[in-house]
């Protein structure tokens, strides 16, 4: 493990745990100085007591825009600029079935899910613009294996992590040549993502163990993936070692486009 990310300030939406919170730690590990926003104070506050000033945490909803901007503006106060944004922050469907959901429930998950997963995207990249105009900076969302392959989700879930790809690449073009875009794809990954609650009545929660064995069985390198698995790519994405690559997906998922989900 090098320094590659000395002195690079980054945000990270969703940054205090599974995926995000993994990032979070290597980037630190790396040499960068880390802001994330999150939902819940408690995690916040062990993120920032274990990494005391290499961290800012700001408590926030991605989907209100205001959030966005102040997280942008209290890491730049803290930390003097802003080098990377992570769009990582997101919710899941459960699998809920179209057929199953009441039309009601379908309306109310659309606007719950998608104002976080694509809303949030959107306006976490126009709040950090200005700034990472001034450093030459990049931007990485996450997006998944539901952005490019059906089954890794219910069809809120999949067309979010579709519409992703559409703003990474379409932002990677008008956003060059100053900021890189790119997206990197994680396969299914032991985490605690959230079911939206309209559609929690719609859907079977599963056990950690169940989960695990169905994520093996679902790639060919046959890996129950933990949020570990997929940082370097974020690594890579993050650093100038990758000035060359934008408008780009890297897929960390156990190799799905051999055989799909
Ligand atoms: P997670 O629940 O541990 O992380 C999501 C984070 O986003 C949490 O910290 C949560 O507090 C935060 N968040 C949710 N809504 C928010 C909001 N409105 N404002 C601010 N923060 C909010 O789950 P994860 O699996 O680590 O998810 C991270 C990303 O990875 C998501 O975009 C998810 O779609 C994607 N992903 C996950 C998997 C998987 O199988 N776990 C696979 C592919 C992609």
């Amino acid at each position: 493990m090098g320094m590659a990310l000395k002195d690079k300030v980054v945000l990270i939406t969703g940054g205090a745990s599974g995926i995000g919170e993994a990032v979070t730690r290597r980037f630190i590990q790396e040499g960068a100085k880390v802001s994330i926003i999150g939902r819940s104070k408690d995690t916040l506050a062990k993120m920032k007591g274990e990494f005391g000033e290499n961290i800012l945490t700001y408590q926030g909803d991605v989907s209100k825009y205001e959030d966005n901007e102040q997280a942008v503006q209290a890491t730049v106060e803290q930390f003097g600029k802003l080098d990377v944004l992570v769009a990582n922050a997101g919710v899941f469907d459960g699998f809920a079935k179209f057929a199953d959901v009441t039309p009601e429930a379908l309306s109310e998950a659309y606007d719950f899910l998608f104002n976080i997963n694509v809303k949030g995207s959107f306006f976490g990249a126009k709040a950090a613009l200005e700034e990472l105009k001034k450093t030459n900076g990049n931007i990485i969302f996450t997006v998944s294996g539901a952005s490019f392959y059906p089954d890794g989700g219910g069809v809120w879930y999949t067309a979010s992590k579709h519409a992703q790809i559409g703003l990474m690449r379409q932002l990677a073009f008008e956003l060059s040549p100053s900021i890189r875009v790119n997206a990197v794809a994680p396969g299914g990954t032991l985490t605690a993502l959230t079911v939206i609650p309209p559609l929690r009545p719609f859907v079977k929660i599963v056990d950690n163990d169940t989960k695990a064995s169905s994520i093996k069985k679902r790639n060919i390198l046959q890996l129950a993936q933990m949020p570990e698995d997929h940082v370097a790519a974020y690594v890579l994405l993050a650093s100038d070692e990758s000035r060359a690559i934008t408008g780009e997906v890297i897929s960390s998922d156990g190799g799905l486009s051999v055989r799909g989900l």
